[in-house]
């Protein structure tokens, strides 16, 4: 990985592009790559869909190495849904693929001059910018196909749906899975209307013929890779809870402990909840001839996904996450699991983030539009999207946006991104972080959920507010650097408890770079990444009132623990204080 691939897509006579050393970014990866970039290029009061913005695509720092969980890529830009800095993290073969090619980055700058759409193909020989067309709002299903097709088995793409093409702000990029199929999205903060502003419809990566990365010091990763696959395996998170029932085995934990957000955040408690539960969706797709436990990029070895077949035993989509299962589900009172499924499965076509469409939906039944519970309604609703009418491009900009379109004041969002399935005033640690990060409403910016209610990493009482803010602090620093090292965020869940597996981690990373590392250097990288991101949205106009969560939160008590948010403003305004 010692390039940066630049297509300037407003170049006179057509794309041209232009491959440079690293210079700056030397050693960077991932997060830390997308937001230097932005922070350093991207003017932050630019328009998020007009030529000064940047498409930021980089793998992660380990990625495209042997190092087990490292396939996770980055894909930054100014947001066109927060209006700040983003960054967007997915799995899929993307990562892996691209930094075998050689490239820490591709940036897509410029703005064309007209509609033509284009492909970009990628391989060991070179770069290919063709028009085409014909790829005008196909869905990225039937995309995927046509670049099979025309490319082989051999590829992974990068793509967007109808909702990219159309700009709309809760658009997301897909990203191949190890089947080639387009499930794994760079879902928050409409990432996807960005590559759609840029007129790339779709990236095709071919890594043929070229090698695995290799580590500068092969014994001590060896070694290292060894010693974190033992530590992952044995962590009863990331070596059995998560394989055998995926991120939705929380259904039922958050649902017990009061902080799912049900009916647009009305109660903390579903009826449904086991319905759609990780443990009845194991069991469906097991019964039903898919998968329980299927990892999204070679390498993986926590395995969180699986397949999820239709009633006939056909694929319909990859195993819905936790989130989307939430969103689509409890949030719209919804308790059926096929319904979810073809959501889901709607949402990646079209190119779409799951919990951003969830929350909309939940917005627009408060609205009076549709009623919680009605799934029939609820699909159609995210199929406007794909028709592309006025109501499906409202929907298509998420939850902010269709709120104040339909006069809703109670709203989930946080700098205009929606939150996702923790309710914030039973889980307060996640209230935290939803208020305070730089990427709006967000668990993955620093998953407090794990100390407050799965008791990792420490034990800090979820219903009050002391030590939510160290908490958050300390896990918003941890994840910046995890998002650059290209491994999943899931690895936390060891690392956390296990000191010899942060350490595992830390020689991987010092036995792959040559660099002696500690976990000082792991706590900098991730300082210095959030500084960065903080000062590009100050300069985007961001004051410390946009790190607040909507009213509601603070003025209407949940049921069944009948409470507020109540960690003060004040408090707030120190989580970046170091
Ligand atoms: S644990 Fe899950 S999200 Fe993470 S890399 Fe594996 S399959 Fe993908």
């Amino acid at each position: 990985m010692d390039k940066i691939l630049r297509i300037d897509m407003g170049a006179d006579g057509g794309p041209k592009t232009d491959v440079q050393p690293l210079g700056d970014y030397a050693g960077l990866g991932g997060r830390a790559m997308t937001s230097g970039i932005i922070a350093k290029e991207v003017p932050p009061l630019c328009h998020p869909l007009g030529e000064n913005n940047k498409l930021v695509i980089a793998p992660g720092m380990l990625s495209g190495s042997n190092a087990v969980m490292s396939g996770r890529i980055s894909v930054g830009c100014k947001s066109p849904l927060t209006g700040g800095i983003k960054e967007a993290n997915s799995g899929g073969q993307g990562a892996q693929v691209l930094a075998r090619l050689g490239y820490a980055a591709i940036v897509l700058e410029g703005k064309p001059k007209d509609d033509t759409l284009y492909k970009v193909f990628i391989n060991k020989d070179g770069v290919k910018i063709e028009p085409d067309n014909s790829l005008k709002m196909l869905g990225n299903y039937d995309l995927i196909e046509k670049m099979k097709q025309a490319y082989g088995d051999n590829i992974a793409c990068a793509s967007i749906g109808p909702a990219g093409e159309m700009k709309l702000s809760a658009a997301s990029v897909a990203f191949t899975d190890m089947e080639l199929r387009p499930t794994r999205h760079a879902g928050r903060g409409g990432v996807g209307a960005v590559m759609g502003s840029k007129g790339v419809k779709v990236i095709v990566l071919d890594d043929t013929g070229t090698e695995t990365r290799a580590p500068k010091d092969p014994d001590k990763f060896k070694e290292a890779n060894k010693a974190f696959t033992q530590g992952l395996k044995k962590h009863p998170v990331t070596g059995e809870g998560l394989p055998a029932y995926g991120t939705n085995v929380l259904t039922n934990v958050v649902n017990e402990a009061g902080g799912y957000p049900t009916n647009n955040f009305a109660s903390g408690r579903f009826d449904g909840a086991s319905s759609i539960s990780g443990e009845t969706q194991a069991e469906t797709e097991i019964a039903r001839g898919g998968e329980a436990t299927h990892g999204c990029h070679k390498g993986c070895i926590i395995k969180c996904s699986g397949i999820y077949n239709d009633k006939d035993g056909n694929f319909l989509t990859k195993q819905p996450e936790y989130e989307t299962v939430w969103a689509h589900g409890g949030n719209c009172g919804i308790d059926d699991l096929d319904a979810i499924a073809m959501l889901d499965r709607l949402d990646d076509d079209f190119g779409l983030d799951t919990i951003d469409m969830g929350a909309t939906i939940g917005v627009l039944m408060e609205a009076g539009i549709a009623k919680f519970g009605d799934a029939d309604a609820a699909i159609n609703l995210i199929k406007e999207v794909g028709k592309g009418t006025p109501l499906g491009r409202i929907i298509g900009n998420g939850a902010a946006v269709t709120g104040k379109v339909f006069g809703v004041e109670r709203v989930p969002v946080v700098k205009g991104q929606a939150l996702p399935a923790y309710d914030p005033r039973t889980v307060q640690g996640i209230g935290v972080t939803y208020a305070t990060t730089t990427m709006g409403a967000d668990h993955t910016a620093g998953y407090a959920v794990a100390t407050n209610l799965l008791k990792v990493g420490g034990d800090v009482d979820p219903l009050k507010p002391e030590g939510q803010v160290d908490l958050s602090r300390n896990l918003q620093i941890a994840t910046a650097a995890i998002d650059s090292t290209g491994m999943c965020l899931f690895i936390a869940f060891a690392i956390l408890d296990q000191p010899e597996t942060f350490q595992a981690l830390i020689d991987l990373l010092s036995g792959f770079t040559g660099q002696p590392l500690t976990a000082d250097d792991v706590t900098a990288l991730g300082k210095s990444v959030l500084d960065k991101e903080r000062d590009f949205n100050a300069r985007a106009g961001f004051t410390n009132k946009d790190d607040r969560l909507p009213e509601f939160f603070k003025n209407e008590a949940l049921p069944p623990h009948n409470i507020t948010f109540q960690v003060s403003d004040e408090e707030l305004d120190q989580v970046f204080n170091w």
